[in-house]
């Protein structure tokens, strides 16, 4: 039906460092309908009319639904409680509004949750939200698996699958809202809420004030920028005020250093950035984030230097992950300010302790270590806060991210397989 249309195109991925294929994301969906998460206004508008109302009507309707799709949360059309009677079911006979299924749902011993969900063709990633005393940052993965393949992160051990769908990117914080019961409520014609609801509940945008999930970061699977149309098309939705309306300043993408799409990045989404930079020469970088034989690290600050929208009240995060005798020498930590100078970057430095995982070829650097560290970059005049890990104990963890299905050893898979075969002879 309807579904060739609305589905986004993916992007190729350039450069010979990502040999695996990005197959087209979506299957339409069995019964012919149409999923609406994912689309923005014009776009479901152009379904409505595809349907057969008429433009004006398909524009008006497209409107009223995004509202209730984004702004509110809710999850059938009978909900929708200022459209007619009789057009709910016409919409529900069309379309659906989905959300990623939900597999597993984890809490750590710090109050950290993750999510095991799972696409409607069955494949599965993960997102994290981590919870703090002033703000709730979630998690969002970008892909199932991932082609970076650096050497220290579990999740670069996983193949990738394929890109995440913008439905599928959005619909992880609106699950998130959905879990965490962080819906405006508001007070539109006919709602039968009235009485628990404040009057302006549903006005302006989306604030921190006694909210859970105030942040966004593109932290989990995947490598965003290597999912550029898909993860621009999410955000928007996320920072549209009429959408989940989250400020862009809330909102941070981490890139390993996808250098071509950088300046996009700043120019068509506008949020924060974060550069995993984890090394400071050009031997440890190429060997820790392969990504670095294509675009080197000159080049990489160099688009830093260039990020639109970044200033001293706007800095760039470099993130850099402590492991054990690799990158973690006063020579090392002074080499890093020399560069951020070197390139006038308004920066300030995330050291993450390496969070280990089963046969990870490297360890986390000793506190002491971590600590000396931090001292050299903070007194050139950088911030470089030790991000404590949280989750680890559910494997919540920058870099623990790899689904359940993929961390069962091959022994084990093999188990199962001669297991079926015996069950089915
Ligand atoms: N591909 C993007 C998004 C992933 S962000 C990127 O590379 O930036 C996840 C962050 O966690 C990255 O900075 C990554 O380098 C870091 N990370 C990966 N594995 C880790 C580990 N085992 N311990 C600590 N940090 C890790």
């Amino acid at each position: 039906m309807n579904a060739p249309t609305s589905l986004p195109v993916s992007m190729p991925i350039p450069g010979h460092v990502d040999p695996v294929p990005v197959p087209r994301p979506v299957t339409p969906r069995e019964d012919g309908r149409t999923d609406l998460i994912g689309l923005p206004r014009p776009q479901i508008a152009a379904l409505f009319q595809e349907a057969g109302l008429d433009a004006k009507a398909a524009k008006l309707r497209a409107k009223q639904v995004f509202h209730w799709l984004y702004h509110r949360g809710v999850t059938t059309f009978e909900a929708m409680t200022d459209i007619a009677k009789t057009m709910r079911p016409w919409l529900a006979e069309r379309f659906v509004i989905g959300r990623p299924q939900v597999v597993e749902a984890q809490v750590s011993t710090d109050g950290t949750r993750k999510w095991l969900l799972r696409t409607a063709d069955s494949h599965d990633f993960e997102m994290v939200f981590i919870p703090d005393a002033d703000r709730g940052t979630l998690c969002v993965s970008s892909q199932v698996g991932c082609t970076l393949n650096c050497r220290f992160c579990h999740t670069g051990t996983m193949k990738l699958v394929r890109n995440l769908t913008p439905g599928e990117i959005v619909g992880q914080v609106m699950l998130a809202r959905d879990a965490l019961g962080e819906w405006p409520k508001g007070s539109m014609a006919g709602l039968e809420l009235a009485d628990e609801v404040e009057e302006d509940a549903d006005e302006g945008s989306y604030t921190a004030d006694g909210r859970l999930l105030t942040n966004i970061v593109m932290m989990g699977m995947g490598e965003p920028l290597y999912n550029f149309d898909n993860v621009r098309d999410a955000l928007k939705l996320v920072m549209d005020g009429d959408g989940l309306a989250l400020s862009k300043r809330r909102i941070t993408l981490s890139t390993a250093g996808v250098v071509p799409m950088m300046a996009r990045a700043g120019e068509e989404i506008g949020v924060n950035l974060a550069v995993s930079l984890h090394a400071v020469t050009k031997d440890v970088r190429d060997e820790i984030v392969p990504i670095n034989r294509k675009f080197g690290l000159e080049e990489l600050l160099q688009a830093c230097a260039d990020y639109p929208g970044a200033s001293n009240a706007r800095r760039i995060t470099f993130e850099y992950v402590m492991l054990k005798d690799r990158n973690d020498s006063d020579d090392d930590a002074r080499e890093l300010v020399r560069l951020l100078k070197q390139y006038k970057l308004p920066a300030k430095v995330n050291l993450i302790p390496f969070n280990p995982w089963p046969g990870a070829p490297y360890e986390c650097s000793t506190p002491e270590r971590v600590k000396r560290f931090a001292e050299i970059v903070f007194d050139a005049g950088i911030s470089a806060p030790v991000r404590t890990p949280r989750g680890r104990d559910i494997d919540a963890a920058c870099g623990q991210l790899k689904t359940a299905a993929e961390r069962r050893s091959r022994a084990e898979l093999d188990r199962l397989a001669a297991e079926k075969q015996a069950a089915l002879g």
